[in-house]
């Protein structure tokens, strides 16, 4: 050990934690249910068991120390000066017992690690080492010592940073090659395309500057290989650790691994890893099994042959599942556990929204662990919104609380029932305040039975703080008893009482009635998920939010929570108003009460455009049953077109086989929902495509949620109809209406089907570059 070196960007910097993860992790994968304690829980703990020493213990010690390259820090939880005893606080739930052996020598080789360190830098001849258990449940510690000599601990430090030091090297040799190929990237075409480079320098300036980005940028300009190069040109400039690219869809997911791939075909020498995550359960390889070592053959000696396993995954650039998944198995460890494992060595990450935005995301952990910079890119961003109220959102259905209270384990009966007592109190109050005709928060909404309450009752609350609790306990007691109703409703309990600590104005607390009108569902409502995605916006060294549908700013500024310098751009449209043939049909009316009277009009309109200019078209309804009703219509009325319909629930296989009915020569017309999945991410350049028709505009369907939307968006930002209803909508219609213009050589025709279309307020929603007409009435 020698003492610490200047400030030198060529040493490698790591904390005592990532080194001895990554050098005493040994044994089994065990990721058997064992409830651990919160973050709040664990920092609750480490204060209590703080305030427990005398005044003279000193508190967070920070210490450093170098071997070779390395340079080691982190903060030991506490030094006892008088007895020399430095103590490692672990917090804890359930029984110590059950603590699997490698985790307890991972927790000895940090306080070694600590001690080793202490004792260098005062000199120390020796010290005791104190791993301290706090269980936060009983609030009881268990202590176990040992006392080393400073020379036995010094080797034990050096053995460990020798054991790292060949990978820290390895690490800062590609970190340079990766920089100096960054630096001499070339883009995949000899120019950008109109648009993209606008794009491209926002997107780069953004980096540089660290700052947020909403770029609206029309389809067809390349917007991905058009973010990703000069995102990864910045990362020099800027010391960016990592890109994470994330999608809301697979579709995204694969463009942006194949603009990498393009980006490494195009220069040979470019020293990039990137790397696919995808959601367990289309990871795991035994789905029948649990994640530790006695059931599932990939997690028995995980970490034994992880090392091997990541070496070459890392030194193949590691690259999409399937590269991955064949590195793993090769090497006889879970697939989904090495890409976890191989994001820390990786330069983009290719993801979903959830892996970086939602309450306990992946990303978002290792980078504030890490402290990582990172350059954040989020495709097809107007996602963001629908998406981030999902992440934000949870229930609990009393029907599934009874059923526990009958059939679960005897133990946990007095916390479930004490939770149903206070639900039945919920019950009471709701009915008197209706009997007493009290204020609007209690009152049945019109058009739903979504009653929404005024606040969270503390007595049920508590009464659910109480039950996580026990659930907790009884599992940890209980590890090898698998009962899945159980766990999956201590994790909606869980997921209410996270999103209870943070409930406001910008979530409602709603109650249903289930079809046993005696018991109802309970639901924490995001409405407005700027508060949670902002902090997640700062964090990030910089962020760009892009799509072809970002208007109004202010509506995503507002409902994504964009940090205040957030800069907003919108690329012109490479194509021109001669290619695209706009047609409002003011004579057509797709309000509910006018669908019938209309659906003649809109079939005598589609089956003349079809025989003016036969191919292919995509028609747009609001509901899968407008559309069924407007495609049995049309097929009655012209049985020679042809008519292909999208079904509900459509596999992967379908879609792609509906898409592949759409071939330059085909023709007929493909009946899809508006938003859904035919209406964006779709590319059907030339004449796979060359028109659409578009019924309705998009409106979300007015029923109790979105009505409770409307009122709470009222009351935060103050035009709650337009947020709630002709903002989203309008964003369906374009996307869809996008789906017709691929390339500057098309030519295509939209048919805008209801008279709404021609009112200014909607008017200003479309794109700018469209010149738009009218439909002659047949
Ligand atoms: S293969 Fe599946 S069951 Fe096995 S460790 Fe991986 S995720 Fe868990």
């Amino acid at each position: 050990m020698s003492p610490l070196p200047s400030d030198d960007p060529q040493r490698y910097h790591v904390a005592v934690r990532a080194l001895c993860e990554f050098t005493a992790k040994r044994g089994d994968l065990d990721l058997r249910f064992t409830p651990t304690p919160t973050a709040q829980e664990g920092i609750a703990g480490h204060t209590l068991v703080a305030s427990r020493r005398p005044p003279w213990h000193e508190c967070e010690v920070p210490l450093n120390a170098a071997h070779g390259l390395l340079t080691v820090t982190g903060r030991a939880d506490g030094y006892d000066p008088r007895l020399n005893r430095l103590e490692e606080v672990k917090t804890h739930k359930g029984t110590l017992a059950r603590l699997p052996d490698n985790h307890r020598q991972l927790h000895w080789a940090q306080a070694k690690v600590y001690g080793a360190m202490l004792c260098a830098q005062r000199g120390l001849t020796d010290i005791e080492l104190a791993l301290v258990y706090f269980d936060v449940g009983t609030q009881a510690e268990t202590v176990i010592c040992e006392t080393h000599s400073a020379p036995s601990l010094a080797a034990f430090f050096a053995d460990t940073c020798e054991r790292f030091l060949a990978w820290a090297t390895q690490e800062m040799a590609h970190r340079r090659a990766r920089n100096a190929s960054l630096e001499a990237m070339a883009f995949v075409h000899p120019q950008f395309r109109a648009g993209q480079r606008e794009l491209a320098e926002s997107v780069y300036k953004a980096a540089v500057s660290g700052r947020c980005l909403l770029a609206q940028a029309p389809t067809g300009i390349g917007k991905t290989i058009g973010t990703v190069f000069p995102m990864l040109k910045a990362c020099p400039k800027k010391g960016i650790d990592k890109v994470y690219f994330l999608t809301a869809k697979t579709s995204g997911r694969a463009a942006a691994l194949e603009a990498i791939a393009s980006l490494k075909a195009h220069n040979p020498s470019l020293a990039l890893r990137d790397l696919e995550l995808r959601a367990k359960e289309k990871a795991c390889e035994h789905p029948d099994r649990a994640c530790h070592g006695e059931s599932c053959p990939l997690a028995q000696g995980f970490y034994d042959r992880l090392p091997a396993a990541r070496s070459q995954a890392v030194a193949a650039g590691n690259g999409s599942h399937e590269v991955v998944r064949a590195i793993a198995l090769a090497h006889q460890v879970c697939p989904y556990y090495l890409t976890q494992e191989l994001v820390r060595w990786s330069d983009v990450v290719v993801g979903d929204f959830n892996h970086y935005f939602d309450l306990s995301a992946m990303l978002h952990g290792l980078m504030q662990q890490h402290q990582w910079r990172v350059g954040v890119l989020v495709d097809e961003a107007h996602n963001l919104v629908e998406r981030g109220r999902q992440m934000h959102t949870g229930e609990l259905h009393q029907s599934s609380l009874q059923a526990l209270r009958h059939h679960g384990p005897a133990a946990l009966k007095k916390p479930l029932d004490k939770l149903n007592k206070a639900w039945r109190a919920i019950h009471k109050a709701r009915e008197q305040a209706i009997g007493e005709g009290a204020g609007k928060d209690v009152s049945e909404p019109a058009g739903g039975t979504l009653q929404v309450l005024p606040d969270i009752p503390s007595a049920w609350l508590q009464a659910l703080q109480q039950l996580c609790a026990a659930i907790g306990e009884h599992m940890a007691e209980h590890p090898t008893e698998v009962d899945p109703a159980l766990q999956a409703f201590y994790f909606s309990c869980l997921q209410m009482a996270k999103l209870a600590d943070s409930f406001g104005p910008h979530s409602l607390f709603d109650w249903t009635p289930e079809a046993d009108p005696r018991r109802s569902t309970l639901c924490i409502r995001n409405v407005l998920p700027a508060p949670f995605l902002k902090a997640r916006l700062c964090q990030a060294h910089s962020v760009t939010l892009f799509s072809a549908t970002l208007q109004p700013t202010a509506f995503f500024e507002t409902m994504l929570g964009t940090p205040e310098k957030t800069v907003a751009v919108e690329v012109a449209s490479p194509f021109l108003a001669d290619q695209l043939e706009v047609k409002v049909a003011r004579h057509i009316s797709t309000r509910f009460q006018d669908r019938a009277r209309s659906r003649e009009a809109m079939t005598a309109l589609m089956a003349a455009q079809f025989r003016t200019r036969p191919g292919n078209y995509l028609a747009f309804f609001s509901s899968h049953d407008y559309l069924q009703d407007m495609a049995a219509h049309f097929e009655a009325r012209h049985p020679d077109i042809p008519v292909v319909r999208q079904a509900r629930g459509m596999s992967e296989a379908a879609q792609q086989a509906f898409l592949a009915r759409m071939t330059p020569s085909s023709q007929g017309i493909g009946f899809a929902v508006l938003g859904g999945s035919f209406s964006e991410g779709v590319d059907l350049p030339g004449q796979r495509l060359i028109g659409a028709f578009i019924a309705t505009l998009g409106l979300p369907q007015v029923n109790a949620v979105n009505e409770q939307f409307k009122q709470r968006l009222d009351d935060i930002v103050g035009d709650g109809y337009a947020f709630t209803y002709r903002y989203p909508g309008l964003q369906k219609v374009v996307q869809a209406a996008g789906r017709v213009i691929r390339t500057t050589t098309d030519q295509g025709v939209v048919h805008l089907l209801d008279d709404r279309y021609a009112r200014p307020e909607v008017r200003a929603l479309l794109p700018r570059w469209w010149a738009i007409g009218e439909s002659v009435k047949d």
